[in-house]
Formats: structure tokens, C-alpha cells, sequence
């Protein structure tokens, strides 16, 4: 059995990376076999329970306000809407939920407040409930575990280097902070990043160094490619061929093991032998539904009518880990504390970000 290794330097992760394509995926399925069911992937359902109006520059993302793209905002959605949704997801074989909203960190406060009850009313319907809801505290990451979160979403999105071409209003380290806020609790960890954004090969290692030196490794790893919408300051970028996303896959696999590595944004543009080549070379959960957050994804019937032609099975839920319980908000151990800590602001400028707010004022 290959055994996980924190250690992994830029220049070894390139090497596997840049291997040819045949031994690459052949190494990559080898240990795919070793540590997981090959013919098992998970689906998940990807809701956002918040859309658009974000604080954030992220420079590939739609839901940014300062970017005029044609993205409709709405408030946070209400616990029976998300229930209704879970159950439409549980049914179609979905066996987690991933909810997302568009904050730069999570406040204290009733919004705070029904998205723990969003968690409970989820993780009573026996599905694994994850969150990506931006920067959190470490009591606000045992209020989630409390109310039974099996996962928490906060991407690395790239390497440390190109991060600062991509976000000026936080830095790297305070989505280190996150996921060591979350790693405090029981609750799982999910990061990954996205390529395709214009970044050179060595940031894909760099990201990948970064997660993989993080111990406990995270559990889940999803890998976007980018996506470019209208109006954000990445839509010029052309898509990246479908073989950067099959080594990019594979090296995710061979250098994190255990990790459940997700073909996530990107899907659409992927023919069903690119989507097959990627489970071959590692990959081991998709997202379902016909939006992620806000970009398209293929319809879930096409998905399991992909399923059926390879011989897939849908994961059930709680394979790698059990259940947690569920806390009744009257039992909770933590209070609200009202918080406001000092997440960092960098402000500097990225000129296609800002070229892009300018575009956005006209
Ligand atoms: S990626 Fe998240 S934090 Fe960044 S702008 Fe979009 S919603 Fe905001």
C-alpha cells in the first residue's frame, strides 16, 4: 500500500506531472486501486444557499459585486427550501450536499444561525452535509461540527505565488487559517483549486504542495477548471484542454492517496472518454445538478446515463468516515461569540481586476 507523504517538493510533484501520459495514468490507477473502490464515485449536489453580492475580487468569480456579470443575487435561502432541495438531490443518488454562500467570512448572527439548522435538517436525512461559506473561527467551526457538518469547503484555489495575480482582499495564509480552524474539529477538510486561470504548471505543483504537506492531508480535493464568465476578469482566458485536467487528476491522486479527489467546475466542457480518462487517472466524485454555484454542469441524467455506460456506482454516503451527530441548537456547548477577527485585507492591485471594475462602473 503507498503510503501518504507530506514531504512532496515542487520538483518532484512537476516530474510526475510531466511524465508521459501513459505511465502517468498508469501509476495513478495503480494506487487509485490500492486505497479505492475504482468503480465507486460520489455524487454531490452543489446549492447555493447565497448567491452573488460577495466583498470578495476573486478574479474568476461571477458572484464578485464589483464585477458586472449577469449573475441574479438572492438572500439566504430558507431551511425547508434547502430540505426540499437535499431530498430532490437525495433521490436523483446524490449522498452529499455541499451549500455555499457568498461571504467573505461567516458573522455571527441569525443567518449564521439557520445555516446550522440547514446543517442539522441535512445530516438527518443521513446525507453528508458540507459547507463553503468563506473564512471561519474556530468556534464557528465547532458550531458547525456540533450541528453534525461532515465537511468544510475553503479552496487553496492556486499556489501561494499566483494567489496575489487572482485575490487582493485576502491573503494565502488566511485560507491556511480556515482550514486549521476546521482541523481543530471533526469535521472533514475539502480544498482544492482551479486551473486554466492562466497560472504556469509549476503553480499546479505549488498548489498541490501546499495541500499536500497539510497533515492530516484533506480529505477531499476538488479540482475546477476555470470556467471564464462575461464580465469577470478572467473571460478572455481560453479553456485548457482536457489533458492538463487528466494530469492534473492523476498527479492529485498519486501524490494524496486517500484523498477523494472531485472533478468539480469545467464538466461541461468535457467529452464522456475525458470524464472517463479522469475516473481512470484517479478521480472519484463529481458534482451533479445543471449549475455549480453559478456556471453550468452537465444534467444529472446525463451523468448517470454516463454511469451506466462505464459500469459506475454512485458512492453511498459515510463510506470514509461515520456519521457525526447531530446537537439540538437548545444543547449546544458553544454560544455565539460574536467575533470579529482580523482577517487580512492585502490591497494590492491586480490591473485585470481592476480593468474589470472599471468595465463594470461603465
Ligand atoms: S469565490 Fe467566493 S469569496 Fe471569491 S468572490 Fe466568489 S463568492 Fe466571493
Amino acid at each position: 500500500m503507498t503510503q501518504t507523504k507530506h514531504t512532496w517538493t515542487k520538483e518532484e510533484i512537476l516530474a510526475i506531472y510531466n511524465k508521459p501520459m501513459m505511465e502517468l495514468l498508469y501509476d495513478a490507477a495503480t494506487i487509485h486501486r490500492e486505497h479505492h473502490n475504482p468503480n465507486q464515485v460520489q455524487v454531490s449536489t452543489l446549492l447555493s444557499i447565497k448567491t452573488g453580492g460577495c466583498p470578495e475580487d476573486c478574479g474568476y468569480c461571477p458572484q464578485a459585486a464589483r464585477y458586472h456579470t449577469d449573475i441574479e443575487g438572492n438572500e439566504l435561502m430558507s431551511v425547508q427550501q434547502v430540505k426540499a432541495q437535499a431530498l430532490r438531490a437525495k433521490s436523483s443518488g446524490s449522498s452529499r450536499v455541499c451549500m455555499g454562500a457568498a461571504w467573505r467570512n461567516v458573522k455571527d448572527g441569525p443567518e449564521f444561525d439557520n445555516v446550522l439548522e440547514m446543517v442539522r435538517t441535512i445530516n438527518k436525512l443521513d446525507m453528508e452535509v458540507c459547507c463553503t461559506l468563506g473564512m471561519i473561527t474556530e468556534n464557528q467551526a465547532q458550531r458547525l461540527a456540533e450541528a453534525g457538518l461532515y465537511a468544510y469547503n475553503h479552496n487553496l484555489d492556486t499556489s501561494e505565488d499566483y494567489y496575489k495575480d487572482v485575490i487582493s482582499t485576502r491573503a494565502y495564509q488566511d485560507r491556511l487559517d480556515t482550514i486549521g480552524n476546521v482541523r481543530k474539529t471533526n469535521i472533514t477538510v475539502c480544498s482544492g483549486g482551479i486551473i486554466g486561470m492562466g497560472e504556469a504548471v509549476e503553480d499546479r505543483a505549488g498548489m498541490l504542495v501546499a495541500l499536500a504537506s497539510l497533515s492530516p492531508q484533506p480529505e477531499s480535493v476538488p479540482i475546477n477548471a476555470l470556467v471564464a464568465v462575461e464580465g469577470t476578469p478572467m473571460e478572455e482566458i481560453e479553456p485548457i484542454s482536457i489533458w492538463e485536467m487528466i494530469r492534473m487528476v492523476a498527479t492529485t491522486r498519486i501524490v494524496m492517496p486517500n484523498t477523494q479527489v472531485r472533478l468539480s467546475a469545467g464538466r461541461t466542457e468535457m467529452s464522456r472518454e475525458g470524464q472517463a480518462m479522469c475516473f481512470f487517472a484517479g478521480a472519484n466524485s463529481i458534482f451533479a445538478g445543471d449549475k455549480l454555484l453559478t456556471t453550468p454542469n452537465p444534467d444529472v441524467n446525463e451523468d448517470m446515463k454516463m454511469f451506466k455506460l462505464l459500469g459506475l456506482q454512485p458512492m453511498k454516503p459515510f463510506v470514509k468516515k461515520e456519521q457525526p451527530e447531530t446537537v439540538e441548537a437548545q444543547y449546544s456547548k458553544y454560544a455565539a461569540q460574536g467575533e470579529k477577527p482580523k482577517w487580512s485585507r492585502p490591497g494590492h492591485k491586480i490591473e485585470r481586476n481592476e480593468e474589470a471594475r472599471e468595465k463594470a462602473k461603465v
